[in-house]
């Protein structure tokens, strides 16, 4: 089985992969974590050469060429062997992240996002999409609250860069892209305690899969 999780920045993502992964371990279900941009070293390149903003000049469309070059590489060689083998994958970001950001956000045309998606995926289309849901101002205090207890400063986040109306309406692309896949999409409020979300996407995966 292959799952990803989707959403804007700051809505707990990542830590919800680390618990899923944690509850299927607990299931005695084989299952891998890994992320994009990224998840394997040539697509780790690439994503610390576009969030270091080296590509920034380039323009949304070089960004979508290159967030597939990664995924090429990530289905490839991760992906796609661990499904092979009856592995499952959770997937922090994938596919639906670069039709938000540099589709719908960015203006990349459309049929430049579908070729790419469909090239990438190579068949291994996710199986199901957890969309975490929040309201950019929720998320933006979760980010910064988190900044104070790890002692960072916030710079360089998009945060700082984007107005709260970039991410409003990467949020609504994400709620699009899952009304346009009712079938693989599940949307899920993550504005609720994190064991509350945990429980409740637990439930969404054991529905899913009952075996
Ligand atoms: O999920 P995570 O916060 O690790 O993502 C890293 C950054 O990459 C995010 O800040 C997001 O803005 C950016 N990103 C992007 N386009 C994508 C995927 C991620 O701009 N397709």
């Amino acid at each position: 089985r292959f799952i990803t999780f989707e959403g804007g920045e700051g809505v707990g993502k990542s830590t919800q992969v680390r618990r899923l992964l944690g509850n299927l371990a607990k299931h005695g279900i084989d299952a891998v974590r890994t992320r994009e941009p990224g998840g394997t070293p040539k697509a780790e390149a690439i994503r610390s050469f576009i969030l270091q903003g080296r590509s920034e000049a380039w323009g949304a469309g070089a960004e979508a060429v290159l967030f597939a070059a990664a995924r090429l590489d990530h289905v490839s060689q991760l992906i796609g062997p661990n499904l092979d083998k009856g592995t499952w994958v959770l997937s922090d970001r994938f596919c639906d992240s670069t039709r938000a950001y540099q589709g719908l956000t960015g203006g990349v045309d459309d049929r430049l996002i579908d070729a790419l998606e469909n090239l990438a995926l190579d068949g291994h289309a996710p199986d199901l999409t957890i969309m975490l849901d929040m309201d950019p101002e929720t998320a933006f205090r979760r980010v910064e609250q988190r900044a104070v207890e790890d002692g960072l400063q916030l710079t360089g986040d998009r945060f700082e860069k984007e107005e709260l109306d970039w991410h409003r309406r990467l949020r609504q692309n994400f709620l699009d892209i899952a009304r346009n896949n009712p079938e693989r999409c599940v949307v899920i409020t993550a504005e609720q305690p994190e064991e509350a979300l945990e429980a409740a996407i637990w439930d969404v995966v054991a529905t899913r899969f009952p075996e």
